[in-house]
């Protein structure tokens, strides 16, 4: 398993249950730095008052179509077992009517409900003999007929290499929401599970499609992070005039209230909110409406995500406010059995792609990542106890670092850089000019990477990071290019509509050293 946030997680339990010996290699502490300890813990899926053709409806409605339909298929008729399924092994799940779910009472740290989920999930493999390997990069997966054989992986603290042979791998690394600027994601998050994909000749599916959750702090008083959209029915959001463009749009589409903006329409209220900031406008999100009798509300809070900052922004007035790099809908294609085209390597979790489509309903990560996570250890558990062992011929030891030491700048920086460049040229909102010249000064690092400062272990491991920031970025920049239309959380503002011959999923690979993209028949 690769990977210990939600996916790795559950897949490792259920591949345990299966009777299978599992180890979980983790880039950090287990568990820590994954998007999954960072989530609110809301769940979407079909429940008794939502039907699984009502829940595929939704999901490929909000995803503008483009869902892979036998994903959608699985998820719906599946989803509901696995989280009955997740309780049942201990974890603490309120199942809460209405097609929702939520590990809120589970929380251990009082502002991220899904570091409680995450914590528990560990306590239950831990109890069911999974073997956890600590601080440890995966630079390469064993590859070899179109089987997978193992990893390769790198302990960051000594700079030790390694090797582990396995009948069955599952990629569980999450998104890549740190290849931007702003983003509400954890530092670790840094698309390695795409740049292995990659390496290995697999394609990625959907990766123009980013999700930005649309309130983010902008200020430097405050940290960068999101800020829960039902806010917008306690304080009023506005331009700088005090027009209040959002609630306007919400009007206008039938949108209640905040909470079915981020259920549904999260990308729509992300594109607005950028058009008038790159109009040079200020969006300001009137805090000081919020009643001082509802201050302390720790719902409130926690929306708010003040709480381990010791922050209380309502006591500042407007804040600017602008979206933030969340979540990636795209990412390496599974099939309803979450499994890859290379025989004995699965994937389950964000770093999948194929549900969601153009964006993604709210609520429906934490159920996919249940869903293929489960799906996947499962899956990979029943392979490995059937196969027997083949060998493993290729002579060459364990992957080491694949970059120079030098006197060059440190990896923190270039991985800035390129942040920064991304977030210019592959954010919110596109257009032809701006991403080809983030692609072109992307392969320009992927060419040729300035030998590199290594002083410490942490080093290390931001130049591990910086060949999947780059690998990652690229996958973007090239699917955003070839979809010249507007779809979903996809906005080209040179091709402002959808365009009818799109609709269709795209996928992006690399071959013979260079990147190709393909729209895909449905
Ligand atoms: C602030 C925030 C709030 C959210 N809230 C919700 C919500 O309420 N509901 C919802 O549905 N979704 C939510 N999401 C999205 C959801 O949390 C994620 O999509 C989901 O948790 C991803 O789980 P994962 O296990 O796939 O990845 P992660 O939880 O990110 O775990 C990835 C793991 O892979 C490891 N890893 C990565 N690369 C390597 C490598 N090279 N070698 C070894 N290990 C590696 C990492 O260390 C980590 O352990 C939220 C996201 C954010 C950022």
């Amino acid at each position: 398993m690769i990977g210990s946030g939600g996916a790795g997680l559950t897949a490792a339990i259920s591949s345990a249950e299966e009777g299978c010996s599992v180890t979980v290699l983790s880039k950090t502490a287990t568990g820590a730095a994954s998007a999954t300890s960072y989530s609110s813990g809301f769940f979407t899926f079909p429940d008794e008052d939502l039907s699984a053709g009502e829940y595929r409806d939704l999901v490929r409605g909000v995803g503008k179509n483009l869902s892979r339909e036998d994903l959608l298929e699985a998820l719906g008729e599946q989803a509901r077992d696995c989280l009955l399924q997740l309780r049942s092994w201990g974890a603490t799940l309120r199942f809460l009517g209405g097609g929702h779910a939520t590990v809120i009472d589970s929380a251990r740290v009082p502002m991220t409900s899904g570091s409680g989920l995450v914590s528990e999930l560990r306590e239950i493999a831990s109890d069911k003999g999974v073997t956890f390997l600590e601080n440890v990069f995966v630079t390469r997966l064993l590859v070899e007929g179109g089987r997978v054989f193992g990893v390769d992986y790198l302990d960051w603290t000594t700079g030790e290499a390694g090797r582990l042979f396995s009948k069955a791998v599952i990629l569980a690394t999450g998104g890549a929401g740190q290849i931007f600027l702003r983003n509400d994601t954890p530092a670790r998050v840094t698309g390695d599970g795409y740049a292995l994909a990659l390496e290995s000749g697999l394609a990625l599916e959907d990766m123009e499609f980013i999700q930005f959750y649309p309130l983010g702090f902008d200020e430097p008083r405050f940290p960068c992070w999101m800020i829960r959209l039902p806010v917008l029915d306690l304080a009023r959001l506005t331009d700088g005039s005090g027009r209040e463009f959002l609630r306007e749009e919400m009007k206008a589409r039938g949108l209640r209230d905040g909470m079915a903006v981020s259920l549904f329409a999260r990308d729509m209220a992300a594109r607005i909110i950028q058009e008038k900031l790159a109009d040079g406008g200020e969006v300001l999100l009137h805090l000081e409406d919020i009643e001082r009798s509802r201050w302390g509300e720790w719902d409130l809070r926690k929306s708010l995500g003040c709480y381990p900052h010791g922050v209380t922004p309502w006591e500042y007035g407007p804040v600017h406010v602008s979206p933030l790099a969340h979540y990636f809908s795209g990412g390496v294609a599974i099939d309803a059995r979450a499994s890859t085209s290379i025989e004995g390597l699965f994937a389950a979790g964000e770093v999948t792609g194929g549900v969601d489509g153009a964006s993604r309903v709210g609520g429906n990560a934490l159920t996919g990542m249940v869903f293929s996570g489960i799906t996947a250890g499962r899956g990979a558990a029943r392979l490995a106890l059937s196969a027997s062992p083949r060998p493993f011929k290729q002579g060459e030891g364990p992957r080491k670092s694949g970059f120079t030491r030098g006197r060059g700048p440190s990896p923190r920086v270039l991985k800035d850089e390129i942040k920064r460049l991304n977030q210019e040229c592959l954010g919110p909102l596109r257009e032809e000019g701006s991403i080809l010249r983030g692609v072109s000064t992307l392969e320009e690092y992927r060419r040729s990477l300035p030998a590199m400062t290594i002083e410490k272990p942490t080093d290390l491991l931001e130049a591990l990071e910086l060949r999947s920031l780059i690998l990652a970025s690229l996958a973007v920049g090239y699917s955003a290019l070839s979809r010249e239309e507007s779809r979903g959380v996809h906005f080209r503002t040179d091709h402002p509509r959808e365009v009818p011959g799109f609709e269709r999923p795209q996928e992006v690979r690399i071959e013979g050293g260079r990147f190709v993209t393909r729209f895909k028949d449905r």
